[in-house]
């Protein structure tokens, strides 16, 4: 067996200790006699399995009691309708910051719920950095403020949380949820698809304080009602229940590696390995402002495009895959998220050194 570096964006690499371990429980688990796939959701085995994925992730990210955990469906562009759906109606209005296409998408469809307004944008630079919050023109009466902690295909990250003035604070998570610590106090909401940090697709989990239920707009429907959700244990539907499983184990797996501080540090040593060796060459180049710049999502583009498909070939041979960039900005991008080994990043440093003296 020959396992890559994979430097997909999503559905990207797992923890192989997690991988093995649900192989080895793939046709029994723990006695039961049957696959976790094949468990009711409604079984003893299976709210097991779901009651302690929960309780990892409320361990792991010190989720305050006035917040319900939801289990959902529909991804994170799922949400971009269901959070509109169910908090916008308590004034009408909704602000969103525009740091990049995921922040972009949200706030196209949010439109459809009610008056969303642009707090700020950072189109102007290309959204290669985080505009500074004295510039954003929040509105009192929001239903809440919109974010996107970490922009995928841009690279660009919130260092800081917003001060929105009792706004409750709105983040998609997707990319960098369980990447550090977090103080989840400071938002109403918050949401992520499982597939970049947590788990397998299908699975997106909802974190949101208990006063924001109840304003849904009468067209939601009522799988996407987070009260009826939060009211029903996220099993109200069938919930994606395989998909919560390996987040659990995922979830025990960063727990027992040292939980969230151990995890940031790891992060950001792997990140600072390859941006310090990005910012000694002139070979390559991120254009995305300093102190923005995402732990996990490394955009970078060689002098030459001309060179790329020789650079993803080389890396190819080497083991190292899914370092093509989002077919809206070319050039490469590398996702270094919790499960990527920092040999990882220094085989892929080594091969980039090597590209330059080669073709420099
Ligand atoms: C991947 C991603 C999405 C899209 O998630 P889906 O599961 O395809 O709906 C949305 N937002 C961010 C920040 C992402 O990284």
């Amino acid at each position: 067996m020959t396992r890559v570096f994979n430097f997909s964006p999503g559905p990207a690499t797992l923890p192989e200790p997690v991988l093995r371990q649900a192989a080895q429980e793939m046709l029994d688990w723990r006695g039961s006699g049957m696959s976790v796939m094949e468990m009711s959701h409604r079984g003893k085995e299976f709210m097991s399995i779901h009651a302690e994925a929960e309780a990892t992730l409320r361990e792991l990210l010190a989720i305050p009691a006035n917040y319900k955990v939801l289990f959902m469906q529909g991804g994170a562009i799922g949400e971009n309708a269901i959070v509109p759906m169910n908090l916008i109606g308590r004034t009408g209005r909704a602000d969103y910051v525009l740091t990049g296409d995921w922040s972009k998408k949200s706030y196209k469809e949010a439109r459809n719920f009610g008056t969303v307004n642009v707090a700020a944008t950072a189109e102007s630079s290309k959204f290669t950095a985080i505009p500074e919050q004295a510039a954003w023109k929040l509105d009192p009466g929001a239903s809440y403020v919109h974010i996107c902690s970490n922009e995928t295909i841009g690279g660009v990250q919130f260092h800081w949380t917003p001060d929105t003035a009792g706004v409750p604070l709105v983040a998609d998570m997707s990319s960098d949820i369980l990447s550090r610590a977090l103080d989840v106090s400071k938002y109403g909401l918050i949401y992520a698809g499982a597939q970049k940090n947590m788990g397998p697709s299908g699975l997106t989990v909802v974190i949101v304080r208990e006063d924001l239920l109840g304003h849904a707009l009468p067209v939601t429907p009522s799988a996407f009602n987070y009260k009826t959700q939060a009211e029903n244990d996220s099993m109200y539907n069938t919930p994606p229940t395989y998909a919560i499983y390996i987040m659990g184990l995922v979830l025990q797996h960063v727990k027992a590696t040292g939980g969230m501080p151990a995890v940031e540090e790891h992060n950001r040593a792997k990140a600072r390995l390859l941006y310090d060796f990005l910012d000694g060459s002139s070979f390559y180049r991120n254009p995305v402002a300093k102190e923005d710049r995402s732990l996990m999502n490394v955009p970078f583009w060689l002098k030459d495009a001309a060179l790329d498909e020789a650079f993803l070939k080389g890396a190819q041979a080497r083991g190292m895959i899914q370092l093509k960039g989002h077919r809206s900005v070319g050039g490469m991008r590398a996702s270094i998220y919790n499960a990527m080994p920092t040999e990882g990043v220094q085989a892929l440093v080594q091969y980039m050194k090597e590209f330059e003296s080669q073709h420099g």
